[in-house]
Formats: C-alpha cells, structure tokens, sequence
C-alpha cells in the first residue's frame, strides 16, 4: 500500500464528533446564582448601612444626651444582629447544600426529639402570651434520621409559627403515624399565606411583603427546613395556610 492509499483511508475515516449539550439548565442554575449573590449583597447592605450611619453621628457628637446615645446605640446593636442571623443562616445553608455538614443517620424516636424543640420554643411563647399545644403522638415512632438537622428543622416551624402569629394566638406541635409514613405537623392561628405565597416560601430570601414588620427574619429560615426534610431525611414538606385564618406547615417522613 503507497502513500496515496493512505491518505485516502485516512480521509475515509474522518469523521465529525458534534458534542451538543442543552445548556439552557446551565443558564438558568448562571440567573439564579446571580439573583442570588444580588439579594445577599442588598441583604447586608441595609443594616451596615445604618449601622455606619449611627456611627458616624455617634462620632460627630450628634447625639445630644445619654437617651439619645443609647437610642443609637440599640439600633446598632439590632442592625448587627441583623447581620450575624444573616450570615449564620447564609453559612448553614452553605454548608448543607455543599454536603459538608456532617450527617449522621440513625433510627431514633421522632417524639422525644419534637418534644426537645418543643422546650426550646416554651419561653418564646410565654413571652408572647401564646399556648403552645403539645399534640404528640403516644405510639412509637420510629425515624433514620440525623438528630441535629431534623431537630434544626423542627424549632424553625415553630418558631416561625410563633414569629407570624399576633400574640395570643395557639400553636399546636402534632405528629402522627399514616401507614409507613410519619407526619409532624405545626399548626398556627396566625396570619396565614395567599395562594401564591405558599408556593414561594420555600424560595431563599422570600419573606411576604406585609409581614415584615411583624418579625425579624432573614428569608433562609424555610429553604434551610426544605433542605433537611427532602435532601437529608428524602423526606416531603407542604404547607396549607388561609389568609388571616392560620397556617399548618407539614413535613413527612419515612417510618422505619
Ligand atoms: P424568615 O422568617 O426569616 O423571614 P423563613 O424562610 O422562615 O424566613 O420564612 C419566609 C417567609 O414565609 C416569612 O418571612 C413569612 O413571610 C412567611 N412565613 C413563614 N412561616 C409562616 C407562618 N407560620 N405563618 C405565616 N407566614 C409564614
């Protein structure tokens, strides 16, 4: 075989590889993480913002007397809490969705731990003059779960339903047992989702318009819970709510 031959096989085996990928997932992942990074900055702007503003009249001694002084003083302080809720919230989160939190999956009893966050939330309550109702269910039930994340999980529902609940009103904690599956469920008399609101709670940095007076709150609460129950526990969260009425967050797991 000459030269010629060769070339020509050699041609004959040239191919073309068309490597195509739909990058219309990669695009959309590219906006959210922007949106992302621009509503974390607008965020942290805001209180440091102030807290720099205070600062400075602080510094140019415009605060005339000592109520003044400490006036400006609380609203540094809240504004840097602010911040720290913020970043710990941020930094959870992080940590979760990058899986470097360390998770540990063992069987344990889901009461016990319901009722440990149930304890947490019992001097909130007091302060607010709301009954929180302890609706646990008597029989056994049996989860694998990591007991820091699902415990995380349950104080957040209840803190929220206290947070967005006028004071006065009830809170129930319940959990229950549906053939192989295991319902918690925190319940609230308080000032309850449109529709609408409902499917955008889980979104990070979401906080309904017209609640934001009631409560400070930093929007990561909800993904954080949604992250535990369905990515650690492959588990399920819903919520049902009706404006002024109340809401009833609920998250189910499998029984073992
Ligand atoms: P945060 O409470 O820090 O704002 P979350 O992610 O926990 O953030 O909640 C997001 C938003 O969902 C809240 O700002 C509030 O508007 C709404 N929300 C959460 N829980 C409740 C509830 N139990 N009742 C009414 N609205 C709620």
């Amino acid at each position: 075989s000459g030269p010629a031959e060769v070339v020509g096989e050699r041609a004959t085996n040239h191919g073309a590889v068309a490597v195509m990928a739909d990058i219309s997932g990669l695009k959309a992942i590219q906006k959210r993480n922007a949106e992302f990074v621009s509503s974390v900055s607008h965020e942290m702007k805001t209180p440091l913002a102030s807290i720099k503003a205070y600062v400075e009249l602080l510094a140019d001694g415009d605060a005339e007397d000592e109520d003044t002084k400490d006036e400006f003083f609380r609203i540094i302080n809240g504004q840097a809490d602010r911040l720290q809720r913020l970043i710990e919230n941020l930094l959870n989160l992080a940590r979760i969705e990058a899986g470097v939190v360390q998770v540990n999956k063992v069987p344990l009893s889901v009461n016990p731990l319901l009722q440990e966050a149930y304890d947490v939330l019992v001097p909130a309550a007091e302060q607010k003059n709301m009954k929180l109702v302890n609706e646990l269910s008597p029989l056994y039930l049996g989860v694998l779960a990591d007991r820091d994340t699902l415990l995380q999980a349950a104080i957040n529902l209840l803190s929220n339903a206290l947070k967005y609940t006028p004071v006065g009103g009830t809170v129930f904690l319940r959990s229950r047992l549906n053939e192989d599956e295991i319902i918690i469920e925190v319940q609230d008399t308080g000032v309850g989702l449109s529709p609408e609101d409902c499917q955008k709670v889980f979104e990070k940095f979401y906080r309904v318009k017209k609640d934001k007076d009631m409560a400070p709150g930093t929007g990561l609460g909800l993904p954080l819970v949604k992250h535990i129950v369905e990515d650690i526990h492959g588990g399920k969260i819903e919520v049902e709510s009706e404006v002024c009425k109340g809401s009833t967050f609920r998250f189910i797991l499998p029984s073992v």
